[in-house]
């Protein structure tokens, strides 16, 4: 279907790509999806009135516990360079599990006018452990297509991966599980987003009839941007794993900190304890102040997730973003999480890994480093069916055949009695 865009959004596009390619998308897409469904843009706009009203009437169990995200990425290819590896994959979690929670290694350098706002989400992604019919999975997804490019012509957008039907793949029932499509989009062969997500929209008064929503549920990535060290994000600029840290942002409710406007008047990011900006910052600027506020005024929080400040200088989320996501996950994504309880444990993931996975015959676990290590492997209620110690040389690789029974279990990697590696594995 051909998409007619308003004049005024296609200048502004035009008019931002004619620069540079940018981080995220979203605030577009925002555009885009209103100028596709009547009535979207109100509906937005009342959800993120509804949320900035209510958003401090979290109670303390509400506020105190952590909430578990499932995640499923999908990764749609057709070149094998699209096809990226689970490690990354898993660096990706992990990197969004420190700053969701954070406890990455740059918290420390949150400048400390703004340490007192900086805050841990206590929120958490795992990898969806069942797939849609129940049957244990992995949690990536990998899709082979005949389409080498998602982008689309007319907009800068990649809609047609959630679709089967368009050669990408159907979401997972978008209310229960975190979708994230990885593929390669451009906007008429350049790349001009990172990555954009969908706001939550299920507010009261939403009118889902007037549109189908759902299904477009989830973030868009290109595979250049998933993941610690990706070989193929070449972009000085990128901010790169953080793109999905700041794309989930958005996809709980969080907006730009500039709140994509050029002046410091009018409509805000809805949050008061971030200072206000008229602009995304593009390089590291500590003295960057666009607006002034007058008494007490701050210079703009450029270390904020929701700027485009390149890597690694976006690092931290404030207390009232946080708020926010959480209010807006406890009521627009209620489906979607779970509170954490004591078993079973989230994975914890090092620089090793388990490829492939799910394990079939053998079990290959692949090192940095050479050594002694021992390993033990529990099923889901935590019973240990395994339990060995071995070494290492210098082909960095554990590979034997398993003897347990099909199934989900938990693997663990220790080294000198710390724990180096905690993954879920599926036994075929
Ligand atoms: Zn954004």
């Amino acid at each position: 279907m051909q998409i007619k865009l308003p004049l005024t959004i296609i200048l502004a596009v035009l008019t931002r790509f004619a620069f540079a390619q940018q981080p995220c998308g979203t605030y577009e897409y925002e555009s885009y999806i209103g100028s596709k469904f009547k009535g979207f843009s109100e509906a937005l706009d009342l959800t993120r009135q509804q949320s900035a009203n209510a958003m401090n009437r979290l109670n303390k169990t509400e506020n105190d516990s952590i909430y578990q995200i499932p995640v499923v990425f999908h990764i749609v290819w057709r070149d094998a360079v699209q096809n990226i590896d689970d490690s990354l994959i898993i660096s990706q979690l992990k990197a969004l599990n420190e700053s969701y929670n954070h406890r990455h290694k740059d918290t420390a350098k949150v400048r400390s006018i703004f340490k007192p706002v900086a805050g841990d989400a206590r929120i958490e992604f795992y990898l969806a452990n069942k797939d849609p019919l129940g049957k244990p999975c992995t949690g990536i997804n990998r899709v082979k297509t005949t389409r080498y490019d998602f982008g689309e012509t007319t907009n800068l957008f990649a809609d047609a991966v959630k679709f089967t039907s368009d050669k990408g793949v159907d979401a997972w029932d978008p209310e229960k599980y975190l979708n994230i499509w990885v593929c390669k989009f451009t906007y008429n062969g350049t790349l001009a987003v990172s990555a954009y997500a969908y706001p939550p929209v299920n507010a009261k008064f939403w009118n889902a009839s007037l549109y189908k929503p759902l299904e477009l549920q989830g973030v868009v990535i290109n595979y250049q941007f998933v993941g610690k060290q990706n070989p193929n994000d070449v972009t000085p600029t990128s901010i790169r794993e953080r793109t999905l840290v700041h794309e989930v942002g958005h996809y709980l409710g969080l907006r730009h900190i500039w709140a994509d406007k050029s002046n410091c008047t009018g409509e805000d990011d809805g949050f008061k304890d971030t200072p206000l900006s008229r602009s995304a910052t593009t390089s590291y600027n500590i003295t960057k102040n666009t607006c002034n506020e007058g008494t007490g005024d701050k210079v703009d929080m450029i270390e904020n997730y929701m700027d485009y400040t390149p890597y690694p200088y976006t690092i931290m989320f404030t207390q009232q973003q946080i708020q926010h996501m959480r209010y807006n996950l406890l009521n627009l994504r209620s489906k979607l999480y779970r509170v954490k309880t004591d078993l079973p444990p989230p994975p914890v993931y090092a620089n090793i890994s388990v490829a492939p996975n799910p394990v079939e015959g053998n079990l290959k676990i692949i090192f940095d480093k050479e050594g002694t290590y021992s390993m033990n492997i529990v099923d889901i209620i935590g019973q240990p069916v395994a339990d060995e110690q071995f070494s290492i040389g210098n082909t960095f690789e554990y590979n034997n055949p398993i003897h347990v029974a099909s199934g989900i279990y938990y693997l663990s990697v220790l080294k000198d009695n710390e724990v180096v590696l905690k993954q879920k594995i599926v036994i075929k």
